[in-house]
């Protein structure tokens, strides 16, 4: 292998014989920990649940710790994934977090980070949704471990992710390649007692060390690149002993668990007699695929169980690698859903069927768990907008395309939702054929700046006729309120190069003139903007915080003629009705935006204004 090793890097890590002992991290917390602890240098990212917790409990750590790290809040996974490649090109070591559909937008770079490998040690969080808990899917990303053909872990603790995170930068080192840590809700939000390690103090000398036959990776020698990768992960194969075994060697029965399942699995082994004794292995090393120390654990089994989540990814790798040297019969999506969240009790009851014994709890009801729509908060401008959009054009003929973001939470008032900016993007394939309907698409300024920029200008050089609504609240709002783009950029600039037909500033907190506004556009040819600006009333601005102190808005029942327009069609949460059925205001939930006075036909709403007149 003519790979140069990393002989530029010197680096000397003196440890602290310190030891710490902190409680009650949650898995988030665990490794922002991890990372402080192993030296990190350089973190980047873009924000998405279940691992939003990282960023700002490492800026937090950074802060108290003056560990210099630096902070890439990048505009999209993709640029994230480059700068973090960038940064271990020196011999930094790297943090890149997002969550499994960002995988998606990683993936370019990400394919071919093996072929040119790294330097200083690059870990790749990933937080995946099995369930789609708080996702548009619940795609299986670890088919992206096989395709990268990089290591990947599957910690199942807050104390394992602390570990395999801290341990993860020097196997990246070691090996020269980026480290998957693919994380659930379940794991990222559980709180544990964890115990931390010696903190490395940081000692190094960064450098790109020029090298073309490895950074070029194009024609004999990125296949060359491509087999030496190849060879690598053959080599960490024979290594790879991340697994815990557990019970009887010598039972006829084995289990197979990852993630989630190894959690639930403990569980559901104590209920079933058969299960007690069954030799039960949980792989933390999910791929390359351990087999020097799994298959002479299965070898003589009759019997093989694999319980994971989603797709069967660890199953298959079992097939595939073991199918020639095995005589058991392996079950895995034959028993088990591939598709939501795989439940205790749900393996518990496939078990129960499975080893033909009754299920414990027949005497306790299943709980029935009452649908509830979600909303929009109190005071939040996606209000006003969808209200003004719903105004504006009938029901009957109006299209509305939908964006990953608040504005997509139920009652789910857009036509589509599918990801990050498929609100603009699968509108320019409907507008050429659109013949009496009318067609508007939605964006928040998180999505706008991930990649919203280039699909409207793709419908300018398409030459399409659209009305394009920009929601910006001024924050990345549904992942914890991070920094957006529109609150630094000239998007009006921004947004009038691109050749738009028209570029318009509205508020989102006056409906009235924004429908007027998307009528106006929607009868004009071309692509036309609506920038449609209004705080997240969750980090209320000036004029937010001056309204609430100084209003306190009523609905007088004698002017109210129940039109409905404010409990339904605004569909405000502060607003409901009382026991003897007239409209009240709570005035504990009300963000005194402004809204349901403005659309009030009847003058109803009197906003009692306690120190200033209107
Ligand atoms: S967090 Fe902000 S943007 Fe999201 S629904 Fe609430 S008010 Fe609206
Ligand atoms: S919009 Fe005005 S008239 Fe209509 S229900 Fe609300 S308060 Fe009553």
């Amino acid at each position: 292998m003519d790979i140069k090793p990393h002989q530029v890097l010197k680096m000397t890590q003196a440890i602290q014989h310190k030891r710490k002992e902190v409680w009650a991290l949650n898995g988030n917390e665990a490794m922002a920990y991890a990372a402080l602890h192993a030296g990190l240098d350089y973190f980047a990212h873009y924000p998405g649940s279940p691992v939003n917790g990282i960023e700002p409990k490492l800026k937090q750590l950074n802060d108290w710790h003056q560990a210099g790290i630096q902070f890439n809040d990048a505009l999209n996974e993709h640029v994230a994934a480059l700068a973090a490649m960038g940064a271990s090109m020196t011999g930094a070591r790297s943090m890149l977090v997002m969550k499994h559909v960002g995988l998606n937008i990683a993936a370019d770079p990400l394919n071919y980070v093996g072929y040119s490998g790294v330097k200083g040690g690059m870990l790749i969080i990933v937080g995946t949704d099995p369930g789609a808990n708080s996702s548009t899917g619940e795609e299986d990303v670890h088919w992206y471990a096989k395709q990268f053909n990089l290591p990947l872990f599957e910690p199942t603790s807050p104390q394992a992710l602390y570990d395999c995170c801290y341990d993860g930068f020097a196997l990246s080192e070691r090996l020269g390649l980026p480290i998957l840590i693919f994380a659930t809700g379940l794991i990222c939000h559980q709180s544990t007692r964890v115990q931390t390690r010696a903190a490395v103090v940081k000692e190094r000398q960064y450098h790109f060390e020029k090298d073309r036959e490895r950074y070029i990776n194009v024609g004999q020698r990125a296949v060359r690149n491509h087999r030496f990768l190849i060879e690598k992960m053959q080599g960490f194969a024979l290594e790879n002993n991340f697994i815990e075994a557990q019970g009887d060697p010598t039972s006829s029965l084995a289990v197979l668990t990852r993630g989630n399942s190894s959690l639930h699995f403990a569980e559901v082994r104590q209920l079933i007699p058969a299960l007690q004794n069954a030799y039960w292995i949980q792989v933390l090393g999910v791929y390359p695929f351990a087999k020097t120390v799994i298959l002479p654990h299965l070898i003589g089994k009759k019997e093989i169980l694999v319980i994971e989540d989603q797709d069967g990814f660890l199953e298959y790798l079992l097939k595939m690698e073991c199918f020639n040297e095995l005589e058991a019969s392996i079950h895995g999506k034959d028993l088990f859903p591939a598709y939501d969240e795989l439940r205790v009790n749900e393996i518990l009851e496939i078990l129960c069927k499975y080893f033909d014994q009754p299920y414990p709890f027949t005497g306790l009801p299943a709980p029935e768990i009452p649908e509830r729509l979600g909303t929009f908060c109190e005071g939040c401008p996606h209000t006003g907008s969808y209200f003004a959009i719903e105004q504006a054009l009938p029901e009957q003929t109006r299209i509305v395309g939908g964006d990953i973001g608040c504005s997509s939470l139920p009652p789910f008032r857009a036509d589509w939702l599918l990801c990050m900016n498929a609100g603009i993007g699968i509108a320019q394939g409907i507008a050429p054929f659109l013949q009496t309907q009318q067609l508007v698409s939605t964006g928040g300024d998180g999505s706008f700046f991930h990649g919203g920029l280039l699909a409207l200008l793709n419908a300018v050089q398409n030459n399409i006729d659209l009305v394009h609504l920009v929601f910006d609240n001024k924050s990345v709002a549904m992942t914890g309120h991070q920094v957006s783009a529109s609150t630094f950029v000239d998007y009006r600039s921004v947004v009038e190069g691109l050749g738009v037909a028209s570029f318009t500033e509205a508020s989102a907190f006056h409906p009235k003139e924004l429908e007027r506004l998307i009528q106006e556009k929607e009868a004009q040819k071309g692509v036309h903007v609506i920038w449609v600006s209004g705080a997240c009333a969750r980090i209320p601005d000036e004029r937010a915080t001056f309204r609430r102190a100084n209003y306190a808005p009523q609905i007088n029942a004698s002017k109210c003629e129940d039109c409905t327009l404010c409990y339904e069609a605004l569909a405000c949460p502060a607003i409901d009705k009382n026991p003897l059925g007239n409209l009240e205001i709570n005035l504990d939930r009300c963000m005194r935006c402004g809204v349901c006075y403005e659309i009030c036909p009847n003058g109803a709403i009197d906003l009692q204004a306690k120190n200033h007149s209107l």
